[in-house]
């Protein structure tokens, strides 16, 4: 950063409520780290919001000084658009706070609020609306991106909750999107990413959730997966869609209800939730418990809240990590055979193959209602690459693709857009689908010069 834009900084200074950190301040370092510590980059500025009106100023700074901007909500992106080298990152991660009206079943809630920022609010009303399943995951990343979690069969993807937005548009206006307000920009939001503006609000809509849930895991050993995962494939097809039930394929964390012999062997595990009455959900779930000799299980009721982060140790920042997607619509027996092979040769004992089953409710809007098009997909898969140490990328890494290049076959076509690593700009289009040109058109109209390009970029030429 030249001396010029030093002394513009004290401009921006003058009535900012929140923090703005330069390389040379203490919490600079902590402050450019994120989710995946692969990504190491160095902004020449990181402006933390206090306001809406503090993010005004920072859009208006970055827009007429020239400065590539991020912007960063939870800062989970794997693919770390959250921050730039150079330019000037907007971090959202003081404005967290939540409103929530339990008649009208609404919540809002500041663009820097994380998952777990959310579930505490509305489930204090017995409340909740689809989300994912880290609850350390920012809500603005994630809805923006479409947003998919254990309600979604049930509630749809986050963004088919999303009642309205409040936006920094790049010309450093502050617009309500909603059905009736700015409805191309609520369109754009709803699964176009981080490429409109800021937001600094978001409104969901709720429903009856918990607060209590039958909910856990049941393992069985990878010997008996093609079956387990055959069955599974059946089950999930009929059953309600209040239950979700998830497979990964892993070696065994040390869970304490897991014999220590079975500890760092190959499992596949079925992770459930029924967001009913748990009495209900008892009868439904037991099929899963006969699909062979389970290792384990820890299944019970428990709070929503407490399922909502029982991932969470699995999944701490400062890991690297590198994803590969797919979406599917259907699971083919060949896809099982080419998941248990690359199970046999995991690189790391955190890495993991999961297959997330939507359906149901987000399934059911057309494609085009909203620019979250993937109305086809039945399960979202990630080939989870994770571990410690650089040494292991290019072991980790080439795992991953390879497994990404043998299932590829049976796969949709689509891919989630928010599971996307940083070199994949080839799956843009493939991300956006049938929606992409008509994002182009919001894009002009409310980004013309790409201001907003440090994320899966929709590019207004
Ligand atoms: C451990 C883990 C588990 C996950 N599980 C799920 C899951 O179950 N379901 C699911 O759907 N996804 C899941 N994801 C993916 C997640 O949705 C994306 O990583 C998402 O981008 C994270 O949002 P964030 O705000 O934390 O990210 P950030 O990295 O902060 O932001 C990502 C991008 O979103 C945009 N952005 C962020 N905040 C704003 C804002 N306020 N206004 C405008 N643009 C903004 C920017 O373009 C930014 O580059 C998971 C990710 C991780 C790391």
């Amino acid at each position: 950063m030249t001396n010029l834009q030093v002394s513009k900084i004290e401009e921006l200074q003058g009535g900012f409520k929140g923090e703005i950190l330069l390389p040379s301040d203490g919490a600079y370092d902590s402050a450019r780290q994120i989710w995946n510590a692969m990504i190491q980059k160095r902004p020449a500025v990181i402006v933390r919001c206090a306001t809406t009106s503090d993010v005004v100023r920072a859009v208006n700074f970055a827009r007429d000084n020239r400065l590539l901007l991020a912007v960063r909500g939870g800062g989970h992106n794997i693919a770390g658009s959250a921050i730039c080298d150079d330019g000037l990152v907007i971090d959202l991660s003081q404005m967290k706070a939540a409103q929530v009206d339990p008649t009208a079943r609404r919540v809002t809630i500041e663009g820097g609020a994380t998952l777990a920022d959310l579930d505490a609010a509305t489930q204090a009303h017995g409340l909740a609306t689809p989300v994912g399943i880290n609850s350390t995951t920012g809500v603005a990343g994630l809805t923006l991106g479409g947003g998919f979690g254990w309600l979604s069969r049930k509630y749809g993807m986050t963004v088919d909750n999303l009642e309205s937005a409040e936006v920094v548009t790049a010309a450093g206006e502050v617009v309500r999107a909603s059905a009736t307000e700015h409805p191309d920009l609520f369109w754009a939001l709803r699964g176009g990413g981080g490429n409109f503006g800021v937001v600094t609000r978001f409104e969901f809509r709720l429903h009856p959730v918990g607060p209590d849930v039958l909910s856990g895991l049941i393992v069985y050993p990878i010997s008996e997966a093609k079956s387990v995962l055959q069955q599974y494939r059946e089950f999930i097809a009929q059953a309600p869609e209040e239950l979700s039930v998830w497979t990964v394929l892993r070696k065994a964390p040390p869970l304490p209800f897991l014999p220590e012999s079975v500890h760092g062997t190959r499992v596949v595990v079925l992770a459930l939730i029924y967001a009913g009455d748990p009495k209900q959900g008892e009868p439904l779930i037991e099929p899963l418990r006969k699909f062979g000799t389970a290792l384990g299980e820890h299944v019970g009721v428990q709070p929503y809240v407490a399922w909502q982060q029982a991932f969470d140790p699995l999944l701490t920042a400062g890991a690297r990590n590198y994803w590969k997607s797919h979406n599917f619509s259907t699971l083919k027996d060949e896809l099982f055979d080419a998941v248990i092979a690359y199970i046999a040769t995991l690189p790391s004992p955190q890495c993991e193959i999961f297959f997330g089953a939507i359906g149901g409710a987000t399934t059911r809007p057309d494609p085009a209602s909203a620019a979250y098009a993937h109305r086809d997909a039945k399960f979202v898969m990630n080939v989870h690459g994770r571990w410690e140490d650089p040494a292991d990328d290019e072991l980790c890494i080439g795992w991953a693709r390879d497994f990404f290049a043998a299932s590829a076959p049976f796969a949709s076509g689509g891919v989630y857009v928010n599971f996307m690593t940083a070199e994949e700009t080839d799956r843009v289009r493939s991300a956006y689908g049938p929606n992409y040109d008509r994002l182009i058109q919001v894009k002009r109209k409310y980004d013309p010069n790409n201001l907003f390009r440090t994320n899966w970029n929709i590019a207004p030429a």
